[in-house]
This record gives C-alpha cells, structure tokens and sequence, in this order.
C-alpha cells in the first residue's frame, strides 16, 4: 500500500470525488432512463411466423449524413437514438439520412430462416446491416435510384433473406436517404406467412392495373364511335395516370426498366404531368367548360404552361429540386379540376355531379397518401393504398361522367338544334315504332305534316336570323299545344311534322286547326301561316310510315293549292301527287 493513499484526501479533492459521484449517478440514472425507453427486443418465439419490427425500433437523424455505422456501433451511441415508441417511421420530406435500429431474438430452439422487409417502394436509398455483437454479418445497399440487381430477391418492394440460429440476438441497422419523403416499414415473416401475402397483393395490382388496361381499351373503342374529344382525353388521361401509377407501385421497375433507375425518376415526373394536363383537357371538354369564364381561361392556359415547363426540366434538374413545384402545380390543378366541376353545376351540366363526386373520392384517398407522407398518419394498407383505392372510385365515377356525356350526345343527335324538337332521324324512328305499335294494339295513329306558308318571302324580307327566330316561335307554339300523347319534329326547312296517337279522325282535324291558329299567332311582329295536311290510320289500312306520310303530304299540298293557311284531311279523292303547280309567293 502505498503512502499516498493513506494519506488524507485534501479538501478540493473530496469536492472532486463528490463531484465524481454524483456524476457517475447521474449518468446511470440517464442510462438507466435510457434503458427504460429503449424499444423492447422483438422476440421471435418459435410459433411467430409475422413481426412487426416498428415497436421495436429507435431512430436517429443524422442531417449531414457523416455518421456511419462504426460510429453506431460504439455503445455510446445507443443513446443518441431515440425510440420511435409507437410512432410510425415516416419522416416526410427531408435532406437528412434516417438511422433506424432495432434488436431481434430467436427464442426457440431451431434456426429461423426468414425475410426481412421494407414495403415503402419510393424510398431512394437505403443501407441495411445485419449485426451480431457488434459484428456485421451482412450488408445490402439499394433502393429506388439503384438497379433491381441490388436487391437480394427481385421484388417490387424489398425483401432480403436472413436466418437467425436459436438464441441469437440480431441488430438491424437500416439508413435511408430520399429526395421524396421518408417512409420506412420493417417487419419479418416466415417464407410460409409472406408468400399468400405477396400473392394477394399481387392480384390486388393484377385488379389495378387490368382495370387500367380495361378502362383504356374501353375508352379507345367508345372514342372511334363516338369521336368526342372527351374521349380521346380521358384515354390519354387513363394511359398517363396508369403509367404514373405503375412507377408509384413499383411494378414499372420491376417489369419495364429493371437496370435503368435513371428512367424512373423521370418517368414519374413525366407521366404525372402528362397525367395532369390531359386531366385538364378532359375536365374543360367533358363539362364544356371552355370559354365560360375568362378567368378559368386564363389560369387554365397558364397552368398548361407549368406543367410543360416542369416536364422539359425534369431530365436536367434532380427529384429533390422538382418536388416543391410539382407540389404546388399538383395542388392547383386540383384546385382548378374543381373550379371547373363547380363551374358546369352551376352550368347545370349533366356530368358535373358525378364529376366532382369522383374528385371528392380520389382526393380523400390523395389527402390519406399526403398527411401520411409528411408523418402526421401512420403507413398503413389504408393510407399508403388509399390513394389506388380512392383511384378505382374516381375512374368508375368518372365513366359514369362519360356515360352521361354519350347519353347527352345521342339526345344532341336526334335533335334539332334551331327549335329543340326532335330532328328527322328521331322522327323515322319514332314514326317507325309508333306505327308498329298502332297496328299491334289496333289503336289509331294520326299524322299532321305542317308547312309554313311563304317563308321564302320572310328570309327574303327579313334575313335568315330572322326567319330563324319566327321558326323558333312556331316551333314553339306547336309544342305548348300538343296532347300529351303527340310527338311534334322538325322535318326539315320550314316543315314539320307532328304524330298523334290513339286519337280520332275529329279530334285529330281540332288538334291540326288549333295548331293553325297557334302558329298565326306565334309571332305577331311577323305573321305567318301554316297549311297543314292531315291523314290517319283511320282512314285507310296504310302499308307503312312512308304511305301514312305520303298521304299527309298530298293533302298538305292541296291545302297549299286551295289558298294555303288551312287545314286538309287526306281522303282518297285527293290527287296522288301534287300535279297541280304550287302558287308562287308573292
Ligand atoms: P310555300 O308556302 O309554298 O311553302 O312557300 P315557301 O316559301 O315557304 O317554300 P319554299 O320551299 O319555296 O321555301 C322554303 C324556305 O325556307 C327556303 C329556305 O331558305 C327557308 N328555310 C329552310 N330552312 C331554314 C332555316 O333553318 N332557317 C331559315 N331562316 N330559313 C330556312
Ligand atoms: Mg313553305
Ligand atoms: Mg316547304
């Protein structure tokens, strides 16, 4: 024993020694603070076949990205993580790297051949190291900028292959880096608990993208029918969102460019904004939107134009560059595929319910993926899928859309579009069912073939706009005195045609005279007069339409030849044809 250490202690020194002391306890009672926050081993019991690695991580953010893992591994640096207790790993859009640790123990008596995995497919880059005391057993280096031969096992999303022997303890380090936000999902199953799993999800894209493939399919036929431009729009909107939704999934990684990561960054900037300008083209098209208000053009113009000009950049300038303006560009087309929807309801567009009701949907599941992706809801099937879900809705609602819009162009086709009555097709139809049914239930059908005297003369006088206004009017005037059961239709020119049914030969010959009188009184400031020729089934077994018509006609030409501004039913007296020159207008 040395003398020194008989020796009394000095004054100071026993300040030291306490100091010391106290020092030394405090350090435990943070470390032992630290132990009692630190995440739990997950403990990998011998009937587990799933586990849920989240509960049991930390997490360290490193905002210079210096630290590696040597630096980790050192046991100090068990306290600068920090549980995730419960939180998800999502740390939205950040320049730091993201350390996350956690420890695993097989607790039964046999090794464990498992997969490791991380579903967040957008994540740029990540390291993960197997470690055994202190000792790194394995190191994979991939994700969404590196080419699929990094990944142990070729999968949309990334699983890596690891066996744990009974009783050993296994640390799991994983850094990620992203330009786009930061997920991170761990968890390990048995080989026989993730494949049913994987094939489910499988089939659940299989459903997406089939959907996809579909809808585009569909869409391209109903275009060559139909061959609005709404059409062509929404197949070009389907094809782009498809494709952007493809890269999103991971499924054009993996299928399309496995060995070229430069593309899918781009592509994904691409088709987005091709996805959004057809989008817009649709939306204005479809509710007829064009030209409604000067300030929807405007923006609508100014919009294209940010979206062109994000696109040309996004070959030149990073992901993590772009991201901000492709943000807010992605905000305001919503906003403006919304204006749009509002503005054709109150244009009371057919379409716009169903419209807007679709955006409502997809956006939910856009808003679910969004407060997800900055950290504020957890990565769940719903959250990270609510946006394909929200997707499906919004495609089925939006075909409705497009159904009314079919719907709206074959009523825009059997109609006139000067007077709004039904047009000459419509009429053959009609004349050709209501015949049918006349001779089938043995009732009456009853024609009128309405002309109105020298209208030549109008135009001639007036100008054709004005000659169109007096059409409107008679046109008019037919409709608000027709029976219920009567279909009135513009037959062409300044003819038109009305189908009575079930109705009797006198009654027929009062409705012709009201509508005389109802069209010499449609436009006071311009008289005119109609002549109109009568004939029905009553009268006579009529072969066909054309025979019923043919008759009306000639009794309508022998009103014309009589002094005009009359009413003549068919008898078969009448001359067949109109042999007598028609008088000339004066
Ligand atoms: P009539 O009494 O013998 O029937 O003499 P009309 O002048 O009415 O008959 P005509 O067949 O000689 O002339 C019909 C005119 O109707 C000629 C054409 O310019 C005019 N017309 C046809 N369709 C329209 C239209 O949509 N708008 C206007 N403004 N005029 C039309
Ligand atoms: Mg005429
Ligand atoms: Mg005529």
């Amino acid at each position: 024993m040395s003398a020194a250490c008989c020796r009394t202690a000095p004054p100071e020194t026993l300040y030291a020694g306490f100091c010391r002391t106290l020092a030394t306890g405090v350090l435990w009672l943070v470390l032992a603070a630290a132990a009692v926050a630190a995440p739990p081993v997950a403990q990998l019991g011998p009937g587990v076949q799933e586990l849920d690695l989240l509960p049991h991580l930390s997490v360290l953010e490193d905002p210079g990205q210096e630290l590696q893992l040597r630096d980790l591994l050192k046991p100090e640096a068990a306290r600068r993580f920090v549980p995730l207790g419960g939180r998800t790993a999502s740390f939205g859009y950040s320049r730091s790297a993201w350390w996350l640790r956690g420890s695993v123990t097989n607790t039964g008596d046999q090794p464990r051949d498992l997969v490791l995995r991380q579903s967040y497919v957008l994540l740029d880059y990540f390291d993960l190291y197997l470690v055994d005391q202190g000792r790194v057993l394995q190191r994979w280096t991939t994700g969404d900028t590196l080419p699929y031969s990094t990944r142990p096992i070729p999968h949309r999303d990334y699983l890596f292959p690891l066996t744990i022997a009974p009783g050993q303890s296994l640390d799991i380090y994983l850094r990620a880096r992203s330009e786009g936000p930061v997920n991170v999902t761990l968890a390990l199953y048995a080989p026989e608990a993730l494949v049913p799993g994987l094939g489910a999800e499988q089939l659940a894209m299989g459903a997406l993208f089939g959907s996809f493939v579909l809808l585009a399919m569909c869409t391209a036929l109903l275009y060559g029918f139909v061959r609005d431009e709404a059409f062509a729009y929404y197949l070009c909107y389907v094809l782009c969102y498809g494709g952007y939704m493809a890269v999103f999934n991971g499924i054009a990684q993996q299928h399309l460019w496995p060995e070229t990561p430069s593309l899918w960054g781009v592509g994904q900037v691409v088709l987005l904004m091709l996805a959004l300008h057809f989008l817009l083209l649709f939306s204005r098209s479809l509710l007829r939107a064009k030209g409604r208000s000067r300030w929807l053009d405007r923006a609508f113009g100014a919009l294209q134009v940010a979206i062109f000009t994000l696109m040309l950049a996004s070959p030149f300038v990073s992901y993590g560059s772009l991201v901000k303006p492709i943000t807010v560009i992605v905000a305001i087309t919503v906003f403006m595929v919304v204006a749009i929807g509002i503005s054709g309801l109150r244009a009371r567009q057919a379409a716009a319910g169903y419209f807007l009701l679709a955006w409502s949907v997809f956006l939910g599941g856009v808003l679910l993926y969004l407060v997800k992706s900055v950290g504020l809801l957890p990565h769940t099937w719903l959250t990270q899928y609510g946006f394909q879900i929200g997707t499906i809705f919004e495609f089925v609602l939006l075909s409705v859309a497009l159904g009314i819009r079919v719907k709206e162009i074959r009523q825009q086709s059997r109609t006139d579009s000067l007077t709004g009555l039904a047009n000459r097709s419509r009429y053959d139809e009609l004349v050709e069912h209501a015949f049918a049914q006349a001779a089938s239930a043995g009732t009456t059908l009853g024609l009128l073939v309405i002309d109105v005297d020298h209208f030549k003369h109008v135009n001639d006088t007036h100008g054709h706009a004005v000659g169109d206004r007096v059409l409107e009017g008679v046109a008019e005037s037919l409709r608000r005195q027709l029976p219920p059961q009567a279909v009135a239709s513009r037959y062409g020119g300044e003819e038109f045609v009305v189908l009575v049914p079930r109705t009797d030969g006198p009654a027929l010959m009062t409705l012709a005279e009201q509508l005389r009188r109802a069209v010499a009184a449609s436009s006071p400031a311009i008289p005119v007069t109609a002549s109109i020729g009568v004939a029905s089934t009553e009268d006579h077994a009529f072969a066909d339409p054309r025979g019923l018509f043919r008759a009306a006609d000639e009794a309508l030409y022998a009103a014309k030849r009589t002094g005009r501004d009359r009413v003549v039913g068919w008898n078969d007296d009448l001359p067949r044809h109109p042999a007598t020159p028609v008088a000339v207008a004066p």
